[in-house]
């Protein structure tokens, strides 16, 4: 069950209404500035964005400007801003503007979000602090902030992390929407900040702060990149001597399934003809050689595809441990997924 948000409301908006930065596009509640500072924000500190929004407004005033900018003004404009189809979608989204709202911006999170380049959270932002629509705005501070707050171990980089605490926050969201998603923003910024090095003394939430009261700043918020998947392909020797005892050999010390044991292996999936090349190198003398099954093998970030030979040699050597079946099943560990292949 996760923590009640209802108290820090209150303290989290008398600490903005005393705290909050004067900003260009805070001067005003107008939908474009908003909207435009937004995007810069998104890619950029607060300090470099202030020039680039300078110069953006001098040159597109407003959506009409923004609409029949040239591509090349335009792109001159956010030059340095990286991330450029940012700035075309802007002006996509100030034609969309132009021919279906007659120029007038669209004033609900519903049609904000439909425009192009528009996400949940610029749209949460525009529709609450320009319209105080009770919408939260959920970016990469929020989250910090709330996971805190909570104490939640939730990975933050989760898309399901990001709808819970986006659920939770519309029940809570008062009449100042805008000023409250903006508060939680500014507290990001300011004071809760990232890499375990929050402000707490200075913060309107430690009353009601988990991570602080338990000391679990520095592990929160819980953000786990998802690894890239790998896929390894394997040949897998079942090599049986002469009396029926079968190879097998330990795996190293370190690593995947460190200490256990292993059918032999190599890397690659190899023809009949290479592999007699490889188990001349190891020493063995195959007499016949029978591709017996494939099979796949899951684990956390890599997937073996694996083939299987049963490969009978004339005498064992010592590059293998050489058991039974028996003494296979009851004295060494072999991973499943080379039971697997038996
Ligand atoms: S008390 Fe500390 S950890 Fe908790 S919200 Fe405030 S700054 Fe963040």
């Amino acid at each position: 069950m996760s923590k009640n948000l209802s108290p820090i409301v209150d303290p989290l908006l008398i600490w903005f209404d005393n705290n909050k930065r004067e900003l260009p596009w805070r001067q005003d509640k107008e939908p474009y500035h908003v909207w435009i500072s937004e995007i810069m924000l998104q890619q950029t500190r607060i300090e470099a964005v202030m020039g680039y929004y300078a110069r953006f407004l001098d040159a597109l005033p407003d959506v009409e400007h923004l609409s029949r900018v040239d591509d090349d003004a335009l792109m001159k404009l956010w030059e340095g801003l990286g991330y450029y189809s940012r700035a075309r979608n802007l002006k996509k989204a100030a034609v969309v503007i132009m021919e279906e709202y007659g120029g007038t911006f669209p004033q609900t999170y519903d049609e904000l979000v439909k425009l192009p380049g528009i996400g949940e959270y610029t749209a949460g932002a525009i529709a609450s602090i320009c319209f105080d629509e009770k919408v939260p705005a959920v970016d990469g501070n929020v989250l910090r902030v709330i996971a805190r707050v909570q104490g939640s171990k939730e990975n933050v980089l989760l898309p399901q992390t990001k709808k819970s605490v986006t659920e939770q926050l519309k029940k809570i969201m008062p009449r100042t929407a805008g000023a409250f998603n903006e508060g939680l923003m500014e507290l990001g910024e300011l004071i809760c900040l990232p890499n375990g090095a929050p402000l707490c003394d200075s913060c309107p939430l430690k009353e009601h702060c988990t991570a602080y009261k338990k000391g679990l700043t520095e592990q929160l918020p819980v953000r786990v990149k998802k690894m890239k998947r790998r896929r390894a392909d394997k040949t897998v020797c079942y090599l049986t001597a002469a009396d029926g005892k079968i190879a097998i050999e330990k795996r190293p010390d370190t690593g995947l399934l460190s200490g256990m044991y292993q059918l032999p292996n190599i890397e690659g999936f190899h023809t009949e003809e290479a592999l007699r090349t490889t188990l001349r190198e190891w020493g063995l003398d195959p007499t016949d050689i029978t591709f017996t099954k494939e099979a796949k093998h899951v684990f956390t970030h890599i997937d073996w595809y694996m083939k299987a030979y049963h490969i009978n040699v004339k005498e064992q050597n010592d590059r293998f441990i050489w058991v039974t079946e028996d003494e296979l099943k009851s004295s060494y560990p072999l991973p499943t997924a080379f039971q697997k292949l038996l």
